[in-house]
């Protein structure tokens, strides 16, 4: 028996050790990681460059308290803002804490700009926006929510890409659309450019907050920074996680100085958010991330893989219905359930993320070369051969 809390299906696999785009069990089995922790390890394992920034800091300091400046906490707050359309950034330690910040912030804006009716958030059927008791309100899953009733208040659904059906949401209450740009749990659903901009329009003209939930598609996942850069739709506020700490617990939230004048000392917190642990690996992987190319190449690679996934398609038709998906955030739609033919190629060696609606996520670090590519689409073809 377990000592655990059964909320996984987890599998028996060990998983021991990590490097670059492979994942190894005790026995030396080699995996190639195109699930990433999901989409978590932007890097690959154990990048040389964050492993010793994160070892040279753990020799210096752990943890001291939001009472006291650390190094590297200006720094990484300072080059997000620089090269996003942010003022102000909270650091945090998981994707639904910086959901929970945004939300926070939504009523804290509208009550001190003489609005504290607003309080409603519209957020889209398939979303998915973390575990905690606001954010399975927010989100459009029902498995996380069942059983955990009554939800929070405040929250109203409308249709993802569907902008008459967010207009017809909106109430007096309303203060804020939340909106992932690319729907991950939900099953690598993308938001159009119209879509995206029309929210913004929306939200201009009715006086909402745009929160768009990155924590998925973030921090250069589509081959941007953000997703939203490539559709060119100014948010008010962004969640991100996942990518920013490659693995170790780091989220932000960002957002303008507007709405960031609402929040006062005392306000927001979070003992461990923004700890020098976590600002020296943050720090790290922007060093990467930020170096020129790096986006380039997620794009290129990106549209290498994609093309190949869509060639497995069109061999396959019986097996998978489409492809879908930007940059390293990918899906491959099956016409069948998903979940053996996903357990199907752990065993031959590749590991993808299942999500909702017979959608398999294919997720990869950034970093890969068209030889893993090549790897992963073999494996893929040779296992769809014997999944008829
Ligand atoms: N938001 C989105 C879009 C996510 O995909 C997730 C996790 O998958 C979360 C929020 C929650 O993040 P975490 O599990 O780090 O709390």
């Amino acid at each position: 028996m377990s000592a655990l809390l059964p909320v996984y299906r987890r599998s028996n696999i060990i998983m021991s050790r990590g490097e670059g785009v492979y994942l190894f069990s005790p026995e030396g089995k080699r995996y190639l990681d195109f699930a990433s922790g999901i989409a978590v390890n932007a890097l690959g394992h154990c990048h040389p460059h964050v492993v010793a920034a994160l070892k040279n800091q753990a020799e210096l300091l752990w943890h001291c308290s939001n009472m006291y400046q650390v190094p590297g906490l200006n720094r990484m707050a300072e080059r997000l803002v620089e090269v996003s359309f942010a003022d102000k950034v909270f650091f945090c330690n998981s994707g639904g804490e910086a959901v929970e910040c945004g939300l926070k912030m939504i009523r804290k804006y509208h009550d001190a700009t003489g609005h504290p009716e607003r309080y409603r958030v519209i957020t889209m059927e398939g979303g998915f926006h973390g575990r905690t008791l606001a954010c399975i309100s927010a989100g459009g899953n029902d498995i996380a929510r069942k059983g955990y009733e009554p939800l929070m208040d405040g929250f109203d659904r409308a249709e993802f890409n569907n902008l008459a059906s967010v207009e017809a949401a909106i109430g007096p209450e309303t203060a804020a659309i939340l909106v992932e740009p690319i729907q991950g749990e939900g099953g690598v659903n993308v938001a159009t450019r119209e879509f995206l901009h029309g929210l913004r329009s929306l939200s201009d003209r009715h006086g909402l907050l745009l929160f768009l939930d990155e924590v998925q598609c973030g921090m250069g996942r589509t081959g941007a920074l953000f997703a939203h850069e490539q559709a060119e739709a100014k948010p008010d506020i962004v969640s991100s996680a996942k990518g920013i700490g490659n693995g170790f617990p780091l989220a932000a939230c960002l957002t303008t100085d507007a709405v960031a004048s609402a929040m006062t000392p005392g306000s927001h917190g979070s003992t461990y958010g923004s700890n020098p642990l976590a600002m020296a690996v943050g720090n790290a992987v922007l060093d990467v991330m930020l170096a020129p190319g790096f986006f380039a190449h997620v794009g290129q690679i990106g549209s290498y893989l994609k093309a190949g996934l869509e060639k497995l398609v069109q061999r396959f038709p019986d097996q998978f219905a489409e492809v879908r998906g930007t940059g390293l955030m990918l899906g491959l739609k099956t016409r069948k359930p998903h979940y053996e033919f996903v357990d199907q190629l752990r065993a031959a060696g590749l590991l993808t993320a299942p999500a909702e609606n017979q959608v398999i996520r294919i997720v990869p670090p950034l970093i890969i070369e068209p030889s893993h590519v090549d790897e992963a689409l073999e494996i893929l073809q040779v296992t769809a051969k014997k999944w008829s």
